[in-house]
């Protein structure tokens, strides 16, 4: 055994010290300096293995608030009598850690996390813990000027960022363009008999299933990378993870968008274009998905929404003018 890893703890007897002859003591680390002890006055010696590292399982951590991690500590040598450790953050207003090392970013800012042996050795380890808003990375949670468009993170599980605006539109009420599915240009009169890709509901030219990124994707074609047209499950993903507000914005009727990060993004109830006709302006909102109806490919999903409420499961004929609204990456 190391000696700088051993300790002796005595067990002293409690009366009898003896002062005749010629004294042999034995020198005992107390765990700040050394001190003398007549071997007689000493009962038994118990010698213990001090811990003298501490591994962590991360130096460095990034974290989002609220997201947290298990930290883990080796403690060496492996034969240390106690690998007991305690754990204590510098900052616990910024990230806070249990008793057996689980950290939880409570705020944007930086924290230490030491997880300390409680043998006596003193042997520490620390982890520095660095904390972002959630909703930060690449994304905001609400537009930050008037140069629209912007990635609004509303902290979807995805990872899906919407933009703020319509495809078309230079601020996020603005009801922007209407575009029949796949093609890329507004135009006057939407029917099977200006539809680029299809003359009726039982001859329609094959775009594939998904022309997200593709270049009958209007959000891709009109605004570049990353953006594009959401597919149906990143709709309903929209749908089933945040909360939905009808309201008005700059006298706009739509939805108020909010998502588990906070996040919001505005849908305006911009109606839809069949043949020369704007129908449903204020009423009722209808935003195609990249993805094909699967029951017939005369239709494509997209997401409707009024005052009532929302749904990613409706269908229309693809001649039909929608609104469309960009998703990233
Ligand atoms: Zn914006």
């Amino acid at each position: 055994m190391n000696v700088k890893s051993m300790i002796a703890t005595l067990l002293l007897m409690v009366a009898g010290l003896k002062t005749t002859g010629a004294q042999k003591f034995i020198k005992v680390w107390s765990g700040t300096r050394f001190e003398l002890f007549r071997i007689s006055e000493v009962d038994s010696v118990q010698f213990v293995c001090l811990a003298t590292d501490i591994y962590l399982s991360q130096e460095t951590l990034e974290l989002k608030e609220s997201e947290t991690y298990q930290l883990t500590a080796t403690v060496y040598p492996v034969d240390a009598d106690d690998k007991t450790i305690a754990w204590s953050s510098s900052e616990s207003n910024v990230a806070s850690v249990d008793g057996k090392g689980l950290v939880t970013a409570i705020a944007a800012g930086e924290a230490v996390i030491t997880a300390t042996a409680t043998d006596g050795s003193g042997v520490k380890a620390e982890c520095r813990v660095t904390v972002s808003k959630a909703g930060g990375g690449t994304g905001f949670l609400t537009c930050p000027d008037d140069n629209h468009p912007h990635a609004i993170d509303l902290g979807l599980p995805s990872g899906t960022m919407w933009c703020c605006c319509n495809v078309g539109a230079s601020t996020p009420e603005g009801y922007g363009g209407y575009y029949a599915w796949g093609e890329t240009s507004e135009k006057s009169v939407y029917n099977w008999d200006t539809y680029a890709y299809g003359s009726s509901w039982n001859n329609c030219v094959d775009i594939g299933s998904d022309i997200a990124g593709t270049s009958y994707d209007v959000a891709h074609v009109s605004m570049g990378v990353p953006w594009r047209m959401p597919s149906t499950a990143q709709q309903q993903e929209l749908i089933n993870k945040c909360s939905r507000q009808w309201t008005q914005q700059n006298g706009v009727n739509g939805i108020l968008v909010t998502g588990p990060s906070g996040g919001q993004v505005f849908l305006p109830a911009a109606g839809s274009r069949w043949n020369g006709e704007l129908n449903y302006a204020g009423g009722g909102g209808y935003y195609w998905s990249s993805s094909l109806y699967p029951y017939g490919s005369y239709g494509a999903y997209d997401l409707l929404l009024d005052s009532e409420g929302w749904g990613w499961d409706y269908y229309l004929h693809r001649y039909y003018g929608l609104s469309v609204r960009a998703v990233c990456p």
